[in-house]
């Protein structure tokens, strides 16, 4: 894996007004994503957690520009080494590099038009972005059906046909077509089965690897997220709180949010579980976050000054970093990885 970051985000926000009254006046900002940094290598998988509603979603899609960034910076090389700040980049110049990065969306039933064939959707992004046409796309959806582990005879059927897992083998088609560097997979294998899971993240390992993809996996669910990432970026309430190479961050995890996500996984075996209640009380609106450390209310190893100021993110170790003022003296608990 070559060390030069493919993307890299730099103090990114966005604010979402919140208006009220007949004149519809801001009364108050949405803080959905809060100063992040992060930065992805070239052919790594980095896996984004966090509970529902902590900003993870828009993240990915401000780095995505479906949604406009209401500050900071998105860094992008670009397949010809250039590198754009994507946050800048509007128009033109935003559509042309659009192919490069691709998104999974998690509900295959929805994120497809059920109108069109698989064909009609899988080439819609070559159409779109004028990138082939005629025996050259069909022969392009032809090979992606194959790699995705779909037959070419079902090319002209209609998205009802298919299982939940194959919709979403159609999704993954369509992401790749356009030949992309950077996926964004949002909660990509939330919506199936367990068994249909493992088999897609496997897919999605095996595309990497042909492909030399980079991933950015947005899901809540930690066992997924560490069947896939090489890294791991924990966000709370918008803001990034841990950043730790993934066996690292499961055994020996340095923020209390990490250390509370790690112990409310449910264990395989219905009898291992355990009914202590590691993570209590409500994720805090993000209209009118606590002051401090956003997670003090939540805490249990929170003192005075953890009400008052707010702990920046900070490199603990090489590759390591934390947003706990006491991240050098909490002795953690971290869980064992599954294989
Ligand atoms: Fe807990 Fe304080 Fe660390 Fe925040 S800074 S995670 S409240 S110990």
């Amino acid at each position: 894996m070559a060390d030069e970051f493919l993307l890299e985000v730099r103090d990114l926000k966005k604010y979402y007004p919140v208006k009220k009254g007949l004149l519809r006046r801001t009364v108050a900002q949405l803080r959905a994503v809060d100063g992040a940094n992060l930065s992805i290598c070239k052919g790594e998988t980095v896996g984004l957690v966090g509970e529902s509603g902590c900003g993870k979603t828009t993240l990915g899609r401000t780095i995505l520009r479906t949604h406009r960034p209401t500050e900071g910076e998105i860094l992008f090389r670009k397949t010809d080494g250039a590198v754009v700040d994507l946050a800048q980049l509007e128009g033109d110049a935003l559509r042309a590099v659009r192919p490069q990065i691709q998104m999974i969306f998690q509900d295959p039933q929805s994120s497809l038009n059920p109108r069109m064939t698989v064909l009609d959707i899988v080439s819609e992004p070559l159409v779109a972005n004028r990138l082939a046409r005629g025996d050259e796309l069909v022969e392009r959806v032809k090979f992606l059906m194959g790699k995705v582990g779909l037959e070419v005879k079902h090319l002209n059927r209609y998205p009802h046909a298919f299982s939940g897992g194959q919709r979403q083998r159609i999704g993954i088609a369509r992401a790749l077509i356009t030949n992309p560097s950077l996926v964004v997979a949002d909660e990509a294998v939330s919506a199936l089965d367990v068994s249909v899971r493992a088999q897609v993240l496997n897919l999605l390992s095996d595309l990497q690897r042909d492909f030399g993809l980079t991933y950015l996996f947005i899901s809540h669910d930690l066992s997924v997220i560490q069947h896939i990432s090489n890294r791991v970026v924990v966000m709370y309430v918008g803001r990034i709180v841990e950043v730790a190479p993934t066996d690292s961050l499961f055994a020996r995890p340095l923020h209390p949010y990490t250390e509370a996500l790690l112990l409310s996984i449910p264990a395989p075996d219905p009898r291992r579980r355990s009914t202590e209640v590691f993570l209590s009380g409500e994720t805090p609106s993000p209209v009118k976050p606590p002051s401090g450390c956003y997670f003090h209310p939540r805490c249990k190893y929170a003192t005075d000054k953890c009400k008052v100021e707010a702990p920046p993110l900070r490199e603990l170790e090489p590759g390591r970093q934390v947003a706990c003022h006491y991240a050098e003296t909490l002795e953690l608990r971290g869980v064992a990885l599954h294989s």
